[in-house]
């Protein structure tokens, strides 16, 4: 069997041309199945008969099965998704007034072992397929539909997840061909029509692939930056000691030369007495003084086991005035779903415990 969750348009169009189709139809089947959000070849009413049963004989259209499906306080929704092999990987929604959010996972686990990072912890257990990433869309749409809830871009016939952020579980970079070909399903206008500047992707600094990707497809970029200089962010981003900073700032400027944005996002987790100091912040002043940029600071989420713990709020805002007074436009994150542990850092999903060989749940710790 053939997901045709896996196929963007060009594949589609191979497809199609392989089985002696019209190209056309690739448009037509992208449309039912991501505008209009079907789950069965049936469904694809003004394809012909004779294709539609050709395709119905070995193709499907499957998302990731939900294990939990959690709506926290706030209104934020998380799903656990099974990826098969006792692997899950997570999803969350984020509604605000004038847009609703989904953070997407690219990999399950993840291999670069921020010293931070719940996810990294885990380990890598291997890259999501393209079906698996735009299935997390694919299915947040249609189960946000299916509960009836109302916005005013859902009313003008619009999908309920208007933005897209690259910064659930995995390095996006790391799974760069399905992560590219997901993204182009994003933005197909035949498919889910999002702008360039509504799809973010969160990289903790994979050199070659920003360049790459800066070619491939130029959505909005995060790079998570979180120390000011390479001694620190050696400790806190293993992967810097491949490419340091000097590279990855580099990197930035030639991205937001061909980028939609003419900037990037810094993210800046703020971890307490690490990180967060008054000089800390005027080093990162220095430190990015030729690329235009944003930061976002984003309070560290706890989890078991950590050493870190979250700065106070006097300390972030504080390390904020100095970004700001210097010119730069620094937001504070604001921790969503905190009650079902669906905030950024915090997503763990299921793993198998290799040791024991049983599934365990990492329980994330509540947030301070
Ligand atoms: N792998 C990518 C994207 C996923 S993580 C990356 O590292 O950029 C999305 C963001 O959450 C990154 O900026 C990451 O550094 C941050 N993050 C990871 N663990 C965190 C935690 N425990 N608390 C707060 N932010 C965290
Ligand atoms: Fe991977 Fe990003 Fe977590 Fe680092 S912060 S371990 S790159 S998911």
């Amino acid at each position: 069997m053939i997901n045709l969750l896996d196929f963007d348009q060009a594949a589609l169009r191979a497809l199609f041309a392989e089985r002696g189709e019209k190209p056309f139809r690739a448009k037509q089947t992208l449309r039912w199945i991501h505008r209009h959000l079907v789950d069965r070849v049936d469904a694809m009413t003004d394809l012909a008969r004779p294709t539609r049963d050709v395709l119905a004989r070995d193709a499907e259209i499957r998302a990731p099965a939900v294990v939990r499906d959690s709506t926290a306080k706030d209104g934020a929704r998380k799903w656990l998704l099974d990826v098969g092999g006792a692997n899950a990987i997570e999803a969350v929604y984020i509604p605000e007034d004038d847009r609703g959010t989904l953070c997407i996972s690219s990999q399950a686990g993840c291999a670069l072992d921020c010293a931070f990072c719940s996810t990294g912890k885990q380990g890598f257990n291997r890259n999501l397929t393209v079906a698996e990433i735009i299935g997390q869309l694919w299915h947040a749409n249609r189960t946000l539909l299916a509960s009836g809830i109302s916005a005013p871009w859902i009313e003008r016939g619009r999908h309920p997840i208007t933005n897209v952020v690259m910064m659930g579980m995995g390095e996006p970079l790391a799974n760069f061909d399905n992560v590219v070909a997901a993204m182009r399903i994003m933005l197909d206008d035949e498919a889910y029509g999002l702008s360039r500047r509504r799809v973010t992707l969160s990289t903790s600094g994979l050199v070659p692939a920003i360049d790459r990707l800066r070619d491939a497809c130029p959505v909005a970029l995060a790079v998570s930056l979180h120390a000011p200089n390479d001694a620190l962010r050696d400790t806190l981003v293993p992967i810097n000691r491949k490419y340091p900073l000097n590279e990855l700032l580099a990197a930035c400027l030639r991205y937001v030369e061909a980028a939609p944005r003419d900037f990037v996002t810094f993210e800046y987790v703020m971890l307490d007495h690490v990180n967060d100091a008054p000089e800390q912040a005027r080093a990162l002043v220095a430190l990015v003084r030729d690329v235009p940029c944003k930061f976002n600071l984003i309070p560290f989420n706890p989890f078991p086991n950590t050493e870190f713990r979250t700065s106070s709020r006097t300390r972030i805002v504080a390390f904020q005035k100095i970004l700001q007074d210097a010119g730069f436009v620094a937001t504070i994150r604001k921790t969503r779903g905190e009650d079902i542990d669906a905030a950024c850092g915090q997503l763990a999903g299921q793993v198998q415990d290799k040791t024991r060989r049983r599934i365990v749940k990492i329980e994330p710790a509540a947030a301070h």
